[in-house]
């Protein structure tokens, strides 16, 4: 009987001649020698066959067809491959982003993504931390000095309120002490800040022309003290001079301290 021959008809030999060639097999290998010579073998066989290697000026795109020069301008760079090309041209590659970004689960995991690689980086380099939080100051100084972003966030507010009208109820319900509470601490101040020689009739005017244009125009006026009554490091005077007329929505965005920055400046 030939080795060929056992090998089929007997499984219990077989399966012991097979762990007996594994193990010469290793026992070769574990010489560095051996081992360095089959890979210099393995290398020369697989050059054998590989096709001479022409120099590559065009490609193609995988998903379009359509060849580009092999450049960076036609495709993205990559860190991988021959070319360090991607391998769909940059058109498609940005409609195939635009597509992805379609599919709100696709946007889920990739922010979540995004922001874990994010936390772990903050939470180990001190110096981007430090350069991450200056941009976002940056950035938070920026939106707020653009006037459309406080009537987008004015906007939502109020839509916000219109959904959420019971929850706005029961805070005022819950709140209504505090309430109270601040407005009289408000009246207060009024008082305080109202000198002996205050023009007590211009300022009657100027609260019934608040309430005149707010019923004329639909926008809700306020008076406002343009040195707010009880700022931080400065406090102005309930007297004329110190009032206007401006929209709801400016007031209540202008906070008291806003004033402040700008007098401190
Ligand atoms: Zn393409």
């Amino acid at each position: 009987m030939t080795r060929e021959e056992r090998l089929k008809s007997d499984p219990v030999w077989a399966a012991e001649y097979h762990r007996k060639a594994r193990e010469r097999q290793r026992k070769r290998m574990s010489d560095p020698v051996v081992y360095e010579e089959i890979k210099r073998k393995n290398r020369e066989r697989a050059a054998a066959k590989r096709p001479p290697r022409v120099e590559v000026t065009h490609k193609a795109c995988v998903t379009c067809k359509s060849v580009f020069p092999a450049t960076t301008e036609f495709f993205g760079p990559k860190k991988q491959g021959r070319l360090k090309l991607t391998s769909s041209c940059k058109p498609c590659m940005a409609h195939r982003e635009r597509e992805r970004r379609k599919d709100p689960e696709h946007n889920k995991k990739h922010i979540a993504a995004v922001y874990r690689s994010l936390k772990k980086r903050l939470a180990t380099d001190s110096e981007f931390r430090a350069a991450y939080k200056e941009k976002q100051a940056e950035r938070r100084r920026k939106r707020r000095a653009n006037p459309e972003y406080w009537e987008r966030e004015l906007a939502k507010d109020r839509e916000w309120r219109k959904a959420n009208w019971h929850r706005v109820k029961l805070y005022k319900h819950k709140c209504g002490a505090l309430q109270v509470f601040h407005v009289m601490q408000r009246h207060a101040a009024k008082l305080k800040a109202t000198p002996f020689w205050s023009e007590r009739e211009a300022i009657a005017a100027l609260y019934e022309e608040a309430r005149r244009l707010t019923e004329e125009t639909g926008i809700e006026h306020h008076v406002d003290h343009i040195v707010p009554l009880r700022g931080k490091n400065v406090c102005g005077l309930h007297v004329f001079a110190n009032l206007r007329v401006i929209t709801a929505d400016h007031n209540k965005r202008k906070a008291n301290k806003l004033i402040e920055e700008l007098l401190a400046a």
